[in-house]
């Protein structure tokens, strides 16, 4: 008995499916019940004025963050440089209800590792904050390893000059169409310096270790830009949620 619940404590997110299917001890099977429930109802719409109700997967590695620069740590040995070849098989831009996204078939190499981008999308308010401070939007570029890995490369926007890709991408949502974006690297800064930690992801389901390197030079976009993001969507960024015991390394180049 002892060893059984040893296991039942040992499990944990998806895992919690399995034990409301088997006969368990009452307290946890009515617990775990409970769980997958909420899960099956949460994981099909993303409601962002309801995010006390995504916590059902949440552990305590989580994203967004608060990161605190003066509590960041340099990286040793610093060995992560990122080098980025996006843009060049884009295949679908869609407006799917929680931001815009545009699928993509380029490659990221980080640290000399090899990823795929997938696709890449955007935020506003900044998921991420800066010493608490928000900007006006983030985009996210989502990239996964051939063993499942996720790694999402976060860029901060701000306002200022109107940004070419951010347009292009703008323009191909007004008119419904997959346009190519020929400035994509205008999105993306010249200075690859980062902050780098272990989080989640920012929407329903949450999975954990994702890695998340976070742009600390912001790219500009126009108010005029910001603005029609937020036609669209105005809030779709997820709280900050507590750094825990997580350590938050710095990259600088
Ligand atoms: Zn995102």
């Amino acid at each position: 008995m002892k060893k059984k619940l040893f296991s039942i404590l040992m499990l944990t997110g998806a895992s919690l499916l399995l034990i409301s299917c088997s006969t368990e001890t009452n307290q946890n099977k009515d617990a775990s019940t409970k769980e997958t429930t909420t899960q099956s109802q949460k994981t099909e719409h993303v409601d962002y004025d309801d995010q006390e109700d995504w916590e059902f997967t949440s552990g305590d590695m989580q994203s967004p963050i608060d990161i605190v620069t003066s509590d960041t740590v340099a990286m040793t040995p610093d060995t992560g440089q990122i080098s980025l070849d996006y843009g060049k098989d884009i295949t679908k831009t869609e407006n799917n209800g929680h931001s815009i996204q545009i699928t993509d078939g380029g490659t990221a190499v980080i640290n000399g590792r090899n990823f795929t981008l997938n696709q890449f999308h955007f935020h506003s308010e900044s998921e991420h904050t800066i010493n608490g401070e928000h900007y006006p939007m983030e985009a996210h570029f989502v990239n996964t390893a051939q063993d499942g890995r996720i790694a999402v490369i976060a860029v901060f926007f701000k306002d200022g000059a109107e940004n070419k890709g951010f347009q292009e991408v703008l323009n191909n949502v007004d008119n419904d169409k997959t346009d190519p974006i020929t400035d994509l690297n205008g999105m993306i800064p010249t200075n690859k310096s980062y902050y780098h930690y272990l989080g989640s992801l920012t929407t329903p389901p949450l999975n954990e270790n994702v890695e998340w390197y976070v742009m600390k030079e912001p790219v500009e976009v126009s108010t005029a830009q910001i603005n029609a993001f937020k036609k669209l969507y105005s809030h779709n960024n997820r709280k900050v949620q507590p750094l825990n015991k997580r350590v938050i390394l710095e990259h600088d180049e």
